[in-house]
């Protein structure tokens, strides 16, 4: 297809606008967050080719750069001068529940069980059609623009049907946040049915700078479930080629437990290099070294852990022992702002809390963990998690001039202690510049906050009419 047509269609699919021509940024503090690359180059460029790929970057104006000598013969070639700026890959989120943004601040006084009980219990059978989509979208955009250009999203079969349930993924794709959809399968379907649903989900994957959906893997909800169901959700993942997450070790009141239903796990098959595991936190030595030795990830939520109180992950520990560890917002409704900035500095904090000294972790090794290490957990890395030729230009602009943080003594430290989402004056995904100052490009965020306002208030309704009727549906 003609390359200016192909690009002119895909933006239907992908967002409001085509992509921009070849772009060179210049003057920008680069900071790459690339294996071993530890220190930020001062005064850098960045070349963005039309397809939305890096394609140079370093050092310097890129004057001396083939490439830029190239991109500036194209038409419609644009400089951009960022002095001052700071350019940093987009965030990723290794464990998300999207939809909850529309439940933020509910039940603040619970841990995880009667939380679950308040949001998932009380309200998921009652989302009527629309619902998952509009929550979704709210939770997308609202990542977004604080700057997590790819989510994990580990998605729930709650609600009534299973065309509910797809709102998620198709919500998902008409935002220009990348995403990775984590798939439930329905609990009353048998494996033929698991296998004809998800074969459409899976053609639509496409590792492109301009398309949303990078990949699909399985939420494995089996534990929670009668014996064999684990077993069966693993065996489909690993026909399929498919990673699995699961929920575990996050409680602190049910940690007895879930440690014994490690066996479980290993009798099932899904002790393997394709899983990882939200939130493991009250793990003792033969979990973490099974876990390790196999290659399995664990994906750390410090601001959801702490809002819930469930604890807080040994991740030196994990590091240490060779564990894969990334990232996680996860859903608003316990992380209740997506702020990757407060993520990434309140569990450095909560670490040295627990050390009682500055030792262990540090600020690039935290921004390292919700980017590149989080892609590689998922096995993206080729694509995204960190600013490479050849990757998609998904970047941050952090302006740490506004609000003002002073001087820069140390960038990952100016990022990590001094700056928040406040400080994102640009987000770019695949080349595209998606939001600017705090504001996603093309949204009108009013129209939908009154949506969700308006569908929040009418499944109160029939949450608290069929409460009142002594009416209970059963719940996925
Ligand atoms: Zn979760």
């Amino acid at each position: 297809m003609h390359s200016v047509f192909r690009r002119a269609c895909l933006a239907l699919v992908f967002g409001a606008a085509p992509l921009p021509a070849a772009t060179l940024y210049q003057h920008a503090t680069l900071l790459t967050l690339a294996a071993g690359a530890d220190t930020a180059i001062a005064d850098g460029f960045m070349l963005v080719a039309d397809d939305g790929t890096i394609a140079a970057l370093g050092a310097g104006g890129g004057d001396a750069s083939p490439a830029v000598v190239a991109a500036q013969k194209s038409p419609g070639f644009a400089t951009i001068d960022l002095q001052g700026k700071i350019v940093m890959p987009g965030f990723v989120s290794g464990h998300s529940h999207l939809w909850q943004s529309a439940f933020r601040g509910i039940t603040p006084g619970s841990e995880l069980p009667a939380w679950l009980d308040a949001l998932h219990y009380t309200y998921g059978g009652f989302f009527g059609p629309g619902d998952f989509g509009a929550f979704t979208r709210h939770g997308a955009y609202d990542q977004l623009r604080h700057g997590v250009t790819t989510t994990y999203n580990h998605s729930h079969f709650i609600g009534r049907s299973f065309e509910n349930y797809q709102e998620q993924l198709t919500a998902e794709l008409t935002v220009p946040q990348r995403f990775i959809f984590s798939w439930v399968n329905d609990p009353s379907a048998d494996d033929a049915t698991w296998r004809a649903r998800l074969k459409p989900v899976l053609a639509q994957v496409e590792p492109r700078a301009d398309h949303a959906l990078l990949g699909v893997a399985i939420n494995a909800i089996g534990i929670f479930r009668e014996p064999g169901y684990l077993t069966r959700e693993l065996a489909l993942a690993k026909e399929l080629k498919l990673g699995t997450q699961v929920h575990f070790l996050e409680a602190s009141v049910s940690q007895e437990s879930d440690r014994a239903s490690w066996v479980r796990f290993k009798e099932a098959g899904a002790v393997y290099p394709g899983i990882s595991f939200a939130h493991f936190i009250h793990t003792d030595d033969t979990i973490v070294r099974e876990a390790a030795a196999v290659g399995a990830a664990m994906i750390w939520n410090p601001l959801s852990n702490g809002r819930l109180g469930s604890g807080l992950a040994p991740i030196e520990k994990y590091l240490a022992a060779g564990l894969r560890v990334g990232m996680g917002e996860d859903g608003q409704a316990s992380a209740d702002i997506s702020d990757p900035f407060e993520n990434v500095r309140f569990g450095l904090y909560a670490l040295r809390i627990r050390r009682e000294n500055a030792g262990g972790l540090q600020p690039i090794d935290v921004l390292r963990l919700h980017t590149l290490k989080t892609a590689e957990v998922f096995g993206v890395q080729r694509w995204i998690g960190s600013l490479e030729p050849g990757k998609f230009a998904d970047f941050l602009v952090v302006d740490p001039g506004e609000p003002g943080t002073g001087a820069i003594w140390d960038v990952p430290a100016t990022i990590v202690f001094a700056c928040s989402s406040r400080n994102v004056a640009a987000v770019y995904v695949g080349g595209r510049k998606v939001v600017e100052a705090g504001h996603v490009i093309g949204l009108d965020a009013a129209k939908l906050e009154n949506e969700v306002a308006t569908r929040i208030t009418a499944l109160r309704v029939r949450a608290t009419a069929a409460k009142a009727n002594g009416a209970t549906r059963p719940l996925h």
